[in-house]
Parts: structure tokens; sequence; C-alpha cells
């Protein structure tokens, strides 16, 4: 358990007062586009950014707090920026600092949250601190045994992210029965049971003196919205406030977000609806689209050129969410490449999920041997279960790697061991210049000039010692004075954002915890029904359609290499029963439609030589109804409902004018098919099994018709 205690002061950094002009920095908008630069030296005031991946967002916030702090707007020690993860919020600080800004605070909501609260904790609470839980099984599991529900691992999770969902959802046990009921959520209990175990949870917790890690967030806006003297000294002390990837906000970080602001308008947000993955969590793109609406004189800015990917990762990417319905799919944006062509992306199937990794592996090395730095490169997945496989390929190939982005980097027992002895280190005065020194200090424990022989835990000791003398090296080389103590504030600051020095390895992250970064080389891993999307999206169209996005940000964190791959069976030697992603329909260039149709129009005759293959899983099809689907009848279907009732609606009209019955027109197989993949052209309808050449000259420009009128509708 991390303490939470009253320890330091709401920020320990000293307010930069700014210049005095009221110019920014010359040049300082120099780097961006002319829509992005509209937003970045907007006046002070309320700012929207809605834009695809790629586009400047985060470019644009971090220039426009630089021009603010520049222009004397704002103290950079007065403003707030938060965004979704960790290792995003390191990025932001990196890009920040390479701006000239030091004191700006970037940081998560739960980080900037728990901040806050240790320091009011003693003036709304009292002296003593509470834990902060790390894990709330515990609590949940006897909360559940009261009300007499099991206590296994599934029914724990579920309840715990149940409790989760319903916190941030600003939702309480009272609540929760008529909330549930009315959102029609699947519970994983009885709605009345989940309230009492949510209940008791809350109960069990406050009189241990625990918090969990929603309380931060609770206790902070309680804090603000409840105590005059708190909230004025926090207003006093905060005035510019930036939300990267706001489209994921819900209800309790929104709410936090207004008793910061207190009735102020100071607010950057930047955006993209189509980034939405964290709707099961109480997410919503709704105050991002609706910002206008709450602030009718913002500067709202839309931007369409993608500066981070290659043409080729564009066009997919594009693809990818293309094929999007639903409320964000209506405010899809194409993003236009800006970059050099480069690689096709590569597309990869293979018989277990042991030799994928392997395979995997073996690419990065050879990217790595033509000179794509580690740290480049990553690995995304969607269930971290997955990295083990390719932890263990990576060290066959002696390739380093780093999980997650290092977010627990700080509770590394040599990494504390190390800061400690370095804060000591600073209250004497030490000699030589600041590498030296902390080469020095860290030699007791554990640095050696060589690294140990062999790999293993040892080995990564000795990496994270390295780490902290890299760091080191990089603030010599760009803070001009930097000692000891303007070291060891360095470590304390990225200690409270949990942002660890980088290590020169692969990431291996999830897909939720690549949102916001970028790689040179991406590999998108298990990219096979049930893993993407998950099995308990299934059935679930809402669900589906956050999992395409999930994907979406997956392709999208690519520069230039982009692998996407899958495997038939888990294990070596397992049963090859497993169907690739149903995203990667029309993707993978030999079964897109146009490939097909072109094959089709070679002879005018459907190929018979080659097998009929799952538009889905890629599987050889021999059941004529699978023919007729282009997909097994086991692998999910994509049908658009509304394109299926207005072909249904089209071929009632058709055969009552011909006089003929209905299948004589289209069977109701192909009409699925036809619902199914949409096709746009000539040459892809007539690869849809059940239209030849004499049903395209017949009808084929009205099917057309009809599905090019409900995409627009
Ligand atoms: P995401 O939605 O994935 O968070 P984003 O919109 O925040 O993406 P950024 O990360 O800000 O995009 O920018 C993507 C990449 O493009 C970065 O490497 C950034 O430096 C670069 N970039 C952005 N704008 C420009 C520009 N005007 N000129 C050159 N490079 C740019
Ligand atoms: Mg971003």
């Amino acid at each position: 358990m991390a303490r939470l205690g009253p320890v330091g002061p709401l920020c320990e950094d000293r307010l930069v007062v700014s210049a005095s002009s009221s110019k920014s920095r010359p040049g300082l908008l120099d780097g961006l586009d002319p829509e992005q630069r509209a937003a970045a030296a907007a006046p002070r005031g309320p700012v929207c950014v809605l834009a695809g991946a790629g586009t400047g967002k985060t470019r644009t916030i971090t220039h426009r707090i630089a021009h603010l702090v520049g222009a004397g707007h704002v103290a950079a020690g007065q403003v707030l920026a938060v965004t979704y993860t960790a290792r995003a919020a390191g990025e932001m600080r990196t890009r920040l600092r390479g701006l000239g800004i030091e004191a700006a605070q970037a940081l998560t909501f739960h980080a900037a949250a728990r901040r806050q609260l240790r320091y009011f904790w003693p003036r709304i609470v009292g002296d003593r601190p509470w834990d902060l839980l790390d894990n709330k099984f515990r609590y949940v599991g006897q909360a559940a045994q009261k009300v007499g529900l099991g206590t296994e691992t599934e029914v724990l999770r579920d309840l715990a992210s149940e409790i989760e969902w319903a916190k941030a959802s600003l939702v309480t046990p009272d609540d929760y029965p008529l909330i549930a009921a009315r959102t029609q959520r699947d519970t994983p209990a009885a709605v009345t049971q989940v309230a009492e175990v949510y209940r008791n949870y809350e109960k069990l917790k406050n009189a241990a003196q625990v918090l969990d890690f929603d309380d931060l967030l609770l206790h902070t806006t309680a804090a603000l919205e409840e105590h005059g003297a708190v909230a004025e000294e926090f207003h006093d002390r905060y005035r510019c406030f930036v939300v990267d990837e706001y489209q994921d906000v819900t209800p309790l970080q929104q709410r936090l977000l207004d008793a910061w602001l207190g009735g102020r308008d100071d607010l950057t947000v930047v955006g993209d609806a189509n980034q939405t993955i964290y709707s099961y969590n109480g997410a919503s793109p709704r105050p991002l689209l609706e910002f206008t609406r709450r602030f009718p004189e913002a500067t709202v800015v839309r931007l369409e050129r993608d500066y981070r990917s290659t043409p080729q990762v564009v066009a997919l990417a594009n693809q990818v969410i293309g094929a999007a319905r639903g409320r964000p799919a209506g405010s899809r944006l194409k993003l236009i490449g800006q970059r050099p062509a480069g690689p096709e992306p590569r597309f990869a199937e293979y018989d277990d999920e042991v030799v994928e990794a392997q395979a995997v592996a073996r690419r990065i090395r050879e990217l790595i041997d033509g000179g794509v730095a580690a740290s480049e490169i990553s690995v995304l997945y969607r269930v971290n279960a997955q990295s083990e496989a390719y932890e263990q390929a990576l060290s066959e190939v002696n390739v380093p790697y780093l999980v997650r982005g290092g977010e627990r980097f700080f509770a590394r027992k040599e990494v504390r061991q190390a800061i400690i002895a370095l804060r000591t280190a600073s209250g004497g005065n030490a000699e030589g210049d600041l590498v030296t020194i902390v080469r020095r200090v860290l030699a007791p424990v554990g640095l050696t000039e060589q690294p140990p022989a062999g790999g293993g835990a040892a080995k990564e000791r000795w990496d994270a010692l390295l780490s902290l003398v890299e760091l080191a090296e990089e603030l010599a080389a760009t803070v001009s004075d930097a000692d000891l103590s303007r070291y060891v504030n360095e470590l304390d600051q990225r200690a409270a954002a949990q942002h660890p020095p980088t290590v020169e390895g692969v990431t291996l992250a999830s897909l939720h915890a690549a949102k916001g970064l970028e790689w040179d080389a991406v590999f998108l891993v298990g990219l096979a029904e049930g893993t993407v999307p998950i099995q308990h999206a299934d059935g679930d169209d809402a669900a589906i359609e956050e999992e395409r996005r999930l994907f979406y940000v997956g392709v999208t964190r690519a520069r230039e290499h982009l692998g996407l791959s899958w495997a038939l069976s888990r294990k070596p030697g397992g049963r090859r029963n497993r169907r690739r992603s149903r995203f990667l329909y029309g993707l993978v260039p030999e079964d897109h439609p146009a490939a097909r149709a072109a094959a089709a129009s070679r002879s005018t005759q459907k190929p018979t030589g080659t097998k009929t293959r799952c538009r889905v899983c890629g599987s050889p099809l021999v059941e004529t109804m699978d023919i007729k689907l282009s997909r097994c009848a086991k692998c999910p279907s994509n049908v658009d409902e509304d394109l299926l009732a207005r072909l249904k609606a089209w071929r009632v009209e058709r055969s009552r004018e011909l006089k003929v019955p209905t299948f004589v027109v289209f069977t109701d197989a192909t009409l699925v098919a036809i619902a199914e993949q949409r096709p746009t052209d000539d040459g892809a309808l007539v690869s849809i099994s059940g239209i030849g050449a004499t049903k395209l000259e017949r009808f084929g420009a009205e099917v057309l018709e009809v599905i090019r009128r409900s995409a627009v509708s």
C-alpha cells in the first residue's frame, strides 16, 4: 500500500514568473500549421481541438501552454495539464521541457488529485494519512461474502469493475439499482445485490481508513466543493487547465475538472471521438462533442493532416475507422497523410502464439539491426497476459524490452535505494560534474562499470540504475547549471508523475496503455476473434465498436512500420480453430474486395480452381450457405441492418414489377452478404456470391444506389 500522507506542499515547483512582454518567444509557433497555430495562439479562454490521431493535438496544446506562458498570460506553475496515462503525461512533460517550460504540471487526473489531496488532507480530514489501496479485491471479497455472493476471482473482478464504473459515473449505492436498470447494464449479479456489495465495500473501506483510486478524485472534488478556503487557495494557485484525450473523460473526472475551474473558463480540451476506448469505464466523448454548447464563445479547431504516419499507415487507419458505426462514427474525420511514402503494412498468420511471438521478435531484431532504435518499437496487445510470450521471444533474440512503459519503475527497490542515496549526497557538497557524481553515488547501490554477465533480474537492476545515469546525462546536456539537487528534484517530480526515464528497449504494452504515444515500428499482435474484439464484447454492438476504435488506436500509433498478426491456435500443437479478427476484413491485401473483383473479372466465371475463403477468418469454405455469405456460419456477422432492410424493400418492389418471387431477384443470403460487405463499385459487387454478369447488368446500378443512399443517411 502506498502512503497518502501530508507530505510536501500542493506543488513543489516555484512559480516561474513569466516574461513581461505580451508576445511569446519569436518563432515558437513556427512549427505548427495554420489551424494548429490558431488553437495555440487563441486568447485565454475556452479552446477545443477536435481532430484525428496523429494530427498534432498534443503538439498543439504543449505549444499553447508555451505561448500563454511566453506571452505573460499565465505563469508556468499556474498551468495544470492532464491526460490519461502516466506515460502520456510523461511525454507531455518532455515536450513542454523542449519548449522551455519547466514548471507546468502535466499529470494524469489521478496523479493530480493525489497530489492535491495529500496537500489538503490535514485541513479536511486530519493529520493521520489514509493508505491508498493498490487493489480493492480484499474488501470487495468481504463485501461480496456478506451478501452471499461467490468470491471466485472472476466474480470479484466483475464486481470490482462494476463498482469502479459506478464511482466513475457518480452513481451512489442507493442510486445504483435504478440507474443500472435504466441504462440496461449487464450487471455481474442482481442489481440489488451489486448495490449491497458496493455499499458494504464503501463501509469496510472507510472503517479501515483506506482510499481507492476513485476516492482520490471524489475526495479532492469534495474538498474543493465544500471547503471554501481550500477552493480559494487552489483557484489562486492554478489558473489554466488543459485536458488531452478529452474524449475519454468520466463524469467523475469532469466533476473534478469543474471544481478545478470553479466557474472560470480557462480550459483547453483536445480529443478524438474515434479514439474513445474507455466507455466501459463510464467515460464518454459527449463533453468533447458538446463543448461548444457549454462554451459558445470557444475557439474550435479541426485538424486533418496526419503528421505521424506514412500514407500507407494512414490509408489503413482510414479504412479501419471508415467501417465504424454509431455515434462517434458520426464525428469521423478523414486523415490526410503528410509524410513521405513508407512500407506497406504487413499481415501475417501463424500456427500458434509462440510461433507468432518468435516471428515478431525476429522481425524486431531485423529492424534494430537495420538501424531502428529499440525504444522506437512497440508490441501492442489486447490483454496484459499476452506480454509473456513476447518477453520470452525477445529475450531469446537478445532484444531489451520494457513492459507497459515501466510505470512501476519508481517502485523498484534499487531505484528507491538510489534516490535515497542521491538525496543524502545532495545535502553535502559533492565534487565533480553531475554525471560523475551520480555514477559515484550509485556504485554502492549496484552500478558496476560493466553490466552483469547473463540477463535476468540482475541485468534488469543494472539497467534501471544505468537509466538514472542517462537521465543525469540528459539533464546536464539540456540545463546548463544542473547540479545534484536539481537532479534530485527532477527525480522527485518524475516519481510524482510516474514518469520513468527512457530505457532503451522495445515497449510491450496493452492497446489501452498505448493511447497518445507513437513509435517508428508497431506490431499489433494476437488479432484473433475472442481477443480483438475481446470475447465479452461479442453480441453487443456498442462494445464491438469500442473494440474497433481500440484497434484504430493501435494502427495509428505507427509512424512507419506496421505489422499485424494473429495465430490459429493458442498453444503449440493445439487445435487451429481460432479465426482472425473481423476488423481485418477487407484490409488483408489478398482478400481485399478490389483484389477479388480483379480476379473475378479476369475470367467471367468465378475462380474455380482456388477455394473460396471466409472473408472474416480466411479458412476455405465448403458449405453452400457459407459460400453464399462469403464467411463461415460461425464467424461473426457484421451486417448493416439498416442497409439490409433497405435492400429487402428494394427487392420487394423489384420482384413485384417483374412479377417474380423475391428470391429470383436475389436470395436472402446474397442480400445479407451485400449488407455485410457494403460494396461500392461493380467490381466489389460481382465478387459477391450470387451476383454474376447478368445480375450485375440488370440490378447492379440500383443496388449500388441503395448502398450509397444508406451510407449518406
Ligand atoms: P493522438 O490522437 O494519437 O494523441 P495527436 O493528435 O496528439 O495524436 P501528436 O502526438 O501531437 O498528435 O503529433 C503526432 C506527430 O506529428 C508528433 O510526432 C508530432 O511532433 C508531429 N507533428 C504534429 N504537428 C506537426 C507539424 N505541424 N509539423 C511537423 N510535425 C508535426
Ligand atoms: Mg495526443
